[in-house]
């Protein structure tokens, strides 16, 4: 983390000294994330198209208690408050519309693998010590484009308990990974949809951590007091959703 820290602070060094005084004022400049996602106009309720999905990723994180994002394309209401959202939980002018300050944002937030600064795809991708996203229910490319998208949710909900870390215990698994693991045969972990917060590396308890995912846009969340969940909490974006922690 350290390293990576440096390297990220290194890449804004390089990135300010290349701007010129105009281009400072005028554009949001992508500092840690140069090769990544960049959008190119303001974004705002009736928009559609990729710019649009690419956005909605991101702010996924940020809906109401139990509500899931749609990542369709289509900037509608849902989009609208959960860029709001987005605005307020950073402090940015609030008005729903994601413009230079919002990109800028997401920019700062944004690592040099285009991933959420404080999560990585090392550690999803175990799957019992292969350390890929291959053998499960969808391509490599599928699992890992879904383990992003679970990254910015946990992005957003790391930030709302405080900035402490979230630490990860599980993502990924191959069919035999989960199989080893006794996961579900139909276990969203299959889908690199999936990531379990393990309370042996988290400083939240696991009650603090079921109740945020609820507000994060998981829609199939288990913590203690359901089967096998008494160690840590499963967060996944299940097309079908179920939530359940008796012991919270
Ligand atoms: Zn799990």
């Amino acid at each position: 983390m350290r390293k990576r820290l440096f390297s990220l602070l290194a890449a804004a060094l390089v990135a300010a000294g290349g701007l010129t005084a105009a281009t400072a004022v005028t554009t949001p400049a992508p500092a840690n994330a140069a090769s990544c996602y960049e959008w190119s106009s303001t974004l705002s309720r009736g928009d559609s198209g990729s710019a649009v999905k690419e956005l909605q990723i991101r702010v996924a994180g940020w809906v109401s208690s139990a509500e899931h994002l749609v990542i369709d394309g289509k900037y509608g209401p849902a989009t609208e408050a959960a860029v709001t959202r987005f605005q307020s939980g950073y402090g940015l002018a609030v008005d729903g519309v994601a413009g230079p300050q919002t990109f800028g944002k997401i920019y700062d937030l944004t690592s040099s693998d285009c991933t959420p600064i404080h999560f990585s795809y090392s550690e999803f991708d175990d799957n019992c010590g292969a350390n890929n996203f291959n053998g499960g229910a969808v391509s490599a490319s599928t699992a890992k484009e879904n383990t992003r998208r679970v990254m910015w949710q946990l992005e957003a909900m790391r930030h709302k308990l405080g900035d402490r870390p979230v630490g990860i215990t599980s993502g990924f698994r191959s069919y035999s990974c989960n199989s080893a693991v006794g996961g579900s045969p139909s276990s969203r972990h299959l889908y690199g949809e999936t990531a379990d917060l393990g309370i042996s590396v988290n400083v939240h308890s696991q009650c603090t951590l079921y109740r945020a995912a609820w507000k994060a846009g998981f829609t199939e969340i288990l913590g203690p007091g359901y089967s096998g969940h008494n160690d840590h909490v499963h967060v996944a974006n299940d097309p079908s959703p179920f939530r359940s922690a008796p012991s919270c």
